[in-house]
């Protein structure tokens, strides 16, 4: 982990002191919220490995969640490329918004394409199948759909054995996209399976 001194090059005098601080979940990407780090929050940070910021509200230090229990375990900090602000990567242990939600920012997305692309999907339920092949795997149903799934697995494993990077990349694409047809088929979407992971994370921490 870094020191203080590894910031030496922080423009603290452009910031009058306090250096915006981005604190983003380092396993989805999922930005959570914006603190503003002095030069003691940001020593506190890296020694304690709990995310402190200095409070403009409070005038102090303040670690996030030490009245909520919702603290954000330090994975990494970096600068950015003119030295006025700081990514801060994070596991959140709870909601980091005081209003019991994941994110400050209530819409953003981790991966905001593949959402988009679950939406569209979505869409395509009930739609004329001679003018989306989407809509026609929906109207051939669950069976043909999970087949779909397997055929395109089988695939993406032969392309990685066969060390076919090119074709490792279609395949993936083929199997995600086949994936979230048969997610919405099922009706479930990503956000469950999302769900699950990072409930198997938090349990095997
Ligand atoms: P906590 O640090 O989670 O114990 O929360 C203590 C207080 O800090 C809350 O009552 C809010 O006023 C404030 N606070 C907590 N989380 C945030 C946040 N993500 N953004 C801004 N203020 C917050
Ligand atoms: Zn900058
Ligand atoms: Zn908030
Ligand atoms: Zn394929």
């Amino acid at each position: 982990m870094k020191n203080l001194e590894d910031f030496d090059s922080l423009d603290w005098e452009k910031q009058q002191g306090l250096v915006p601080a981005v604190v983003q979940n380092h396993l989805s990407g999922k930005v959570l919220m914006l603190g503003y780090m002095d030069k003691a929050a940001l020593a506190h940070t890296l020694a304690s490995g709990k995310v402190t910021f200095f409070s403009r509200s409070k005038q102090r230090l303040w670690t996030k969640g030490e009245t909520s229990g919702n603290t954000l375990d330090l994975v990494a900090i970096d600068s950015d490329c003119d030295n006025d602000s700081l990514l801060v990567q994070v596991i959140p242990n709870g909601p980091t918004c005081h209003l019991e939600r994941e994110s400050c920012w209530p819409d953003g997305e981790a991966h905001p394409f593949i959402d988009n692309l679950a939406k569209l999907i979505k869409s395509r339920k009930g739609q004329d199948a001679k003018s989306s092949y989407t809509a026609h795997l929906f109207e051939r149903g669950t069976k043909r759909i999970a087949q779909k799934v397997g055929e395109e697995g089988l695939e993406t494993a032969l392309a990685a054995a066969t060390h076919d990077k090119e074709e490792l990349v279609n395949e993936a694409s083929d199997l995600l996209y086949h994936l979230l047809v048969l997610l919405e088929d099922q009706d479930l979407s990503l956000e469950a399976i999302t769900a699950n992971l990072q409930e198997r994370h938090g349990n095997t921490k």
